[in-house]
């Protein structure tokens, strides 16, 4: 466990000692392929001066060309290469020197190292980087780390006598008392360093120089430095695993976004772009993977040791937080279409074809994005990786993108449908980033949305492209839209932008990486598409993409390029771009549309979940958006109207007559809900009765959420919501069904408890028993899937819901399969897409014997889909001892893996049984989670929101007040927004009780009488 980040002292000088002469030799080496790099990239960089120089800058003793290279502190050449001088001293880590005597420790002040942000002195052109990742532990004391040297070329750009560069748990070494030495660039004067030191609350290592930098002049920062390779998944950390019994070491890189600065001082702020030459020093036998192409791999001795120097090409002009860095005893498939595509995995991995299915659809996915975006791919080659730890989904890393193994990885025999469908999306939404967010990027954090919320957006239609007969576009609805619209009609969401002054710290960065950012941004960016229809949308993109390449952008500048495009085109919109997003874009929420079919009128409103929380943000748009509708009257498509004030004129729509219907939000192209008035909802129902093939299935699912969600907000009688499902029983599409049992699961979070909970279950029953009959008669008997792919999803909820609402004949079915298994756990006999169900629906009719063997199952599984399947069945038990077990065994990592504590959390307090388990558990550990194993092994804010969705008494909302209080001084971390949400979720969740109960029971009673 990587508790702290600095090696103790022994171990660091250790460390370094080991070190030490590796270091040597490792300039010595750098040197040469430095100098061959520079020779090799002039050309692709734009001031070849400076990077240039700054290779040779590392090889004083071979070149006769370096009087101005000399270290102004020594003025001997020697003073370039520590190491050869045969003491250790210049190389002790700084914790152990007095450079900490010199670290201020003083509260946060006015001075440049208190500010979160790096002035606009300085700007890096090119890094040359060397690491050497330890894959041994020291054998004495077991701690693995790295060691490495970094010499980063900058330009002045304004008078300064000041350097501050990120660097944050590294152990720098110093030299002559200070901790990096300052080179200067031809006839450059270089002025003498004042003093040295670390200020760790804002990671920089501060420079205090006794004259100033001239701008317009390069200068070179050369450092040393040793840090712990921990598995901690944040910068260069250390992910293990199991093959054949041997247990395997990767070093691994997450930078992303604020974790360079753990691996090598950088300025690791997204707008300072630079080059980067990367040299990795690692064990022979093992793979280094970086960025670029390894151009050039020498095996030598270093330490004794066998070890292996790849050389990689230089990356294009960058950000700090797409580097990548990898070491391992990895294989790889190939292949070489247009762009040499690579993907990386464990070799067994790669020996059973894991890898094939990524391989298969990359290189497609790659092309399609070309030619989506009519700019070529940058990059030589495309590495896609499959990682035992990581943090996130996967990275998007430049030409080196990073996966959890349950993402890119797929094996027909295990993987289910929806397994193989996240690969397909995501390493779309990764090969999106490619030139969204890394040719051109985002200046800073505070607009996180338009780079996740564009890639998210795009990674259905480059899933479409690669699997054509799924039908993938219509899900975002389900997965980004709904879970959009479910956060942001909170009153403690938040607008899609900040300003770039609130965003500073590490903490409000990582927050930014929520719902909102990803699915609302996908929301309305899919929305803008549609509006200014596709050509127009990609042909902004394009010049947009064009003019900033290799530079960083605001938001407003992709605006001002679809608006260039829409002025070519001439399209027709009421306002221009800019003034039409600012409306979604700067304002928190979303609005409901309410149309009368009788008087004609259409009007706007904040749509907030609770209809009596207080707003108390200020929205420079008063809340009021300008809204694109795409609409239907009585089976026939109308042309868009735009809603461009709170209440609109009479045009729209027209009166109906007799039956007739409107159907506003065609296909739900916007984002926005709908309400109507009590006759036109009536006819809808209607319709949905008689034949509800004619209203577009996206709709059908929409006409159940926006009603369960109106009611929820008081707008509609929770009856008319509950009516909308009554045509189900003929409905045999997952669309549909889906949306009703994510918005019927509210009941059963709500109702477990209560006498509601049995008429509930008797209502879905009655609905599901034919789709169940309708699976068993399409897959005759249960001995096939189903043809489709949406098809094979629903046939999922046919059996969950048949099974736990106790239709004749389903739980025979499932725990027949299970038991089977059991019997020969080597033949698993259940269809990869039906696994997690019916794991689930045996260990809950079960007991120990199932879990027991559930568990040795989890603990075998050498695939992580497998293992992800048993991991969330094992919280199906209704066993408290069972439950309480699991619970202690997220805070084992040998039991479970850091990454997946939260989940197994969250799992059990989905279960009825587990829910109060969990809460007290995550009550009685937030200190030692939160203190010990950190943001970078839980995500706080998905434990929050998972493990109090339920909370629905006053009780509970006492006891959550009082967990906010009790870790007041610990903190909340990315945690705190949720913690808020769930607090108000909470209340809401009270009232909404109180108030329904009664209606919902003698409804369902009614209906199922
Ligand atoms: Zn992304």
């Amino acid at each position: 466990m990587g508790k702290g980040f600095y090696i103790s002292k022994t171990v660091g000088i250790v460390g370094i000692v080991l070190a030490a002469g590796a270091v040597a030799t490792i300039i010595a080496l750098s040197v040469v392929y430095s100098q061959e790099k520079a020779k090799n990239n002039e050309n692709e960089v734009q001031l070849t001066t400076p990077r240039t120089t700054a290779a040779t800058g590392l090889v004083p003793t071979t070149s006769g060309t370096i009087t101005g290279l000399v270290p102004t502190t020594s003025g001997t050449i020697t003073g370039l290469v520590p190491t050869t001088s045969g003491t250790i001293t210049g190389l002790v880590p700084t914790t152990s020197g007095t450079i900490t005597g010199l670290v201020p420790t003083t509260a946060p002040s006015n001075e440049p190292w208190d500010q979160w942000r790096l002035p606009q002195t300085l700007l890096p052109e090119s890094y040359n980087v060397t690491l050497w990742p330890r894959l041994q532990p020291d054998p004495n004391l077991g701690v693995y780390y790295f060691t490495g040297m970094s010499s980063v070329v900058f330009k002045c750009v304004q008078e300064t006598d000041l350097i501050l560069i990120h660097s944050n748990k590294l152990n720098l070494t110093s030299t002559d008392g200070y901790q990096a030495r300052l080179l200067g660039l031809g006839t450059t004067v270089v002025p003498t360093i004042q003093k040295t030191w670390m200020q760790e609350t804002t990671q920089y290592l501060v420079i205090e120089l006794k004259s100033k930098l001239k701008p317009g002049d390069f200068y070179a920062l050369y450092t040393e430095f040793v840090g712990e390779l921990a598995d901690d998944l944040a910068g260069f950390y250390r992910s293990e695993y199991n093959e054949n019994g041997v247990k395997k070491i990767v070093a691994t890189s997450q930078m992303h976004p604020t974790h360079a600065r753990k691996t090598f001082p950088c300025f690791d702020e997204p707008a300072m772009r630079a080059v980067f030459n990367i040299t990795l020093v690692h064990d022979m036998g093992t793979v280094a993977l970086s960025n670029g192409m390894e151009t050039e791999k020498v095996d030598t001795i270093l330490e004794g040791q066998a070890v292996t120097v790849t050389t990689f090409e230089s990356t294009k002009k960058m950000s700090t937080y797409l580097l990548a860095l990898i070491v391992s005893d990895y294989t790889n498939v190939i292949s070489a279409e247009q762009t040499l595509i690579r993907i990386w995995a464990r070799k067994k991995a790669i020996e059973d074809g894991h890898g094939d299915y990524a391989l298969r659809i990359t290189g497609p996915i790659l092309m399609f994005f070309e030619k989506y975006y009519n700019v070529p791919y940058p990059l030589s080659k495309s590495d896609q990786i499959a990682l035992p730890d990581f943090y996130f989904g996967a990275m998007e890393n430049w030409g080196l993108v990073t996966y959890r193994e349950t993402n890119l990885l797929y094996d027909s025999v295990i993987s289910s449908n929806a397994n193989k469908e996240k690969t397909a999306t995501i390493i779309a939404h990764e090969l999106a980033h490619m030139w969204f967010g890394n040719l051109v990027t985002l200046r800073w954090w505070n607009e996180v949305w338009l780079n996740e919320g564009f890639a998210s957006y795009v990674s259905y239609l480059g899933a479409d492209f690669a699997e054509p007969s799924w039908n993938v576009k219509d899900l975002i609805i389900l997965k980004d839209v709904h879970r959009a619209f479910s956060v942001d009609a909170l009153a403690s969401s938040h607008p899609l932008s900040s300003k770039e002054e609130d965003i500073t710290k590490p903490e409000q960065i990582s927050e930014q990486f929520d719902a909102v950012s990803y699915s609302k941004g996908a929301s309305v960016l899919r929305m803008l598409s549609d509006f200014l229809t596709e050509p127009v949308f990609v042909q902004g993109l394009n010049t947009y993409l064009d003019t900033f390449a290799y530079q960083n952008t605001v938001g407003e500048d992709l605006w001002k390029h679809l608006q260039i495009a829409v002025d070519k085109t001439g399209t027709v919109l009421p306002l221009s771009v800019k003034e039409i997003m600012d409306r979604w874009v700067l304002q928190m929420g979303f609005p409901v549309v309410m149309v009368n079919t009788t008087t004609g009128q259409v009007s706007q409103k904040h749509f907030l979940l609770d209809p009596d929380s207080i707003v108390e943000r200020p929205s420079p748009f008063n809340y009021e958006w300008i809204v694109p509708i795409n609409w239907m009257k009585a089976e026939v498509e109308q042309s868009r109207f735009w809603l461009l004030e709170r209440t609109g004129i009479n045009e729209f729509p027209q009166n109906t007559t007799g039956n007739e219907w409107v159907l506003v939000n065609l296909n739900i192209t916007g984002y926005f809900r709908v309400n109507y008035d009590t006759d036109n909802w009536e006819h809808l129902l209607n319709q949905l009765t008689e034949n509800h093939k004619v209203i577009p299935v996206i709709n059908r699912a929409q006409i159940v959420d926006d009603a369960f969600n109106l009611a929820r907000a008081k707008m509609i009688p929770v009856t008319l919501a509950l009516s909308t499902t009554k045509y189900l029983f003929q409905e045999r599409e997952y669309m549909p069904w889906q949306s009703a049992l994510d918005n019927l699961d509210y009941f059963y979070l709500m109702f477990t408890q209560t006498d509601v909970y049995g008429f509930l279950q008797n209502y879905l029953k009655k609905q599901v028993t034919p789709l169940f009959a309708y699976f068993k008669n399409i897959t005759e008997d249960w001995s096939h899937v189903p043809f489709g792919h949406t098809e094979q999803y629903n046939q999922v909820n046919a059996i969950r819901v048949a099974c736990s609402t106790g239709v004749d004949g389903c739980q025979n079915l499932t725990l027949s399969w299970f038991r089977q298994w059991m019997d020969l756990p080597n033949h698993n006999p259940i269809h990869p897409n039906l696994r997690s169900t019916v794991y689930c629906s045996a260990i809950a009719a079960g007991g120990s014997d199932e879990w027991d063997f559930g568990w040795q199952m989890f603990k075998n599984a050498t695939i992580a889909i497998e293992a992800d399947k048993l991991m969330s069945s094992l919280s199906c038990t209704k066993d408290r001892n069972l439950l309480e077990r699991y619970l202690e065994y997220t805070l084992d990592a040998s039991k479970i893996r850091k990454q997946d504590a939260t989940s197994v959390i969250v799992y059990i307090a989905s279960n009825p049984d587990g829910q109060t388990l969990a809460w007290e558990f995550v009550r009685k550990n937030w200190e030692y989670m939160f203190t010990e194993y950190g943001v970078g092994s839980f995500n706080f804010a998905n434990l929050i929101s998972g493990i109090t969705k339920s909370f629905s008494t006053e009780s509970e909302l006492e006891q959550l007040q009082q967990f906010k209080s009790d870790n007041a001084e610990i903190g909340f971390g990315p945690g705190a927004t949720a913690l808020e949400q769930a607090i108000e979720t909470t209340k809401a969740n009270i009232k909404w009780v109180t108030e329904n109960l009664t209606e919902i029971k003698d409804w369902l009673m009614a209906e199922t009488a």
